[in-house]
């Protein structure tokens, strides 16, 4: 078994309305770094958002960052360019997780091919997520080398497993990275926020709702039913040793060496937009 190590690379912010307020929620895109086969790979999961001046321009949302540069940045800060990433590994195609991908043209990208699906023919509520240039950008790419689909539960490379759980998007999929202390599931839009995986946990979030022991919070922009979704959770919670949510400040940034299941407090957890002139 291969063993991994998960680097979280934050490449923005989006600021996003909620009851009256605006809350800051990170843009993250993952590294994991492994050998197969006596061959150093650098692999990410999702290639993050747009730079903010174009997701203003197109769903009026503000924010910080985002793009090539800052996505290049944050590479340069591992020590990697663009050209030494082998696979991006999509978790679904929502314009701040598929964006960015014409900085990899020899990277192989990987996908649910209902996900694909999804991006030609959305949900009627979900047109404005999926954007066309990362569809175009999918469908020049040469098969098998720089576009592989694949449909359902994957074993993609020894210690990195794809979970195919329909739910926030009909191809949503959860990466489960093998690491030295256990497993990761990188679970994207499948619960944002720690406090969707546990909301009854007063570590997870500072409204802790017991009535929702052993249950959890889905989110509004879905595909799939609430049962659905909920299933899906369960599975990648029974597949792993921790959660990794892909909207949360709390996140741990090296994986295995900093490893908790729940953060240790709600600081951070629905972070506001700081206001005018505030750095
Ligand atoms: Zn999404």
């Amino acid at each position: 078994m291969s063993l991994w190590t998960v680097t979280s690379l934050r490449i923005g912010e989006l600021y996003l309305p909620h009851g009256g307020a605006l809350l800051r929620d990170p843009v993250h895109v993952w590294l994991l770094r492994g050998d197969v086969g006596g061959k150093r790979l650098n692999i990410l999961v999702d290639s993050g958002m747009a730079d903010i001046a174009t997701v203003h321009q197109r769903l009026r949302v503000t924010g910080t960052r985002g793009g090539h540069a800052a996505l290049c940045e944050e590479l340069a800060k591992e020590g990697l360019a663009p050209g030494d990433i082998s696979h991006i590994l999509l978790t679904h195609l929502h314009f701040d997780h598929a964006d960015n991908l014409d900085l990899f043209p020899d990277a192989c990208v990987v996908v649910q091919r209902g996900e694909l699906m999804a991006a030609v023919d959305p949900v009627p509520s979900q047109r404005i997520y999926y954007w066309k240039s990362t569809l175009s950008n999918l469908t020049e790419r040469k098969r098998p080398a720089q576009l592989r689909l694949v449909d359902g539960d994957t074993d993609f490379l020894p210690g990195i497993r794809l979970l195919s759980v329909p739910s926030h998007t009909e191809g949503m999929q959860v990466v489960v990275v093998t690491t030295a202390k256990g497993r990761v599931a990188l679970v994207s839009d499948l619960g944002d926020h720690y406090r969707y995986w546990f909301p009854a946990d007063l570590r997870a979030t500072d409204r802790p709702q017991r009535s929702l022991t052993g249950a959890f919070i889905t989110g509004n922009i879905r595909s799939e039913s609430e049962r659905d979704w909920q299933r899906a959770m369960q599975r990648v919670l029974d597949n792993c040793d921790i959660v990794v949510p892909a909207h949360d400040f709390r996140i741990p940034v090296r994986m295995p060496e900093q490893w908790y299941a729940i953060p240790e407090s709600t600081a951070d957890d629905l972070a506001h937009v700081p206001p005018p002139g505030a750095d």
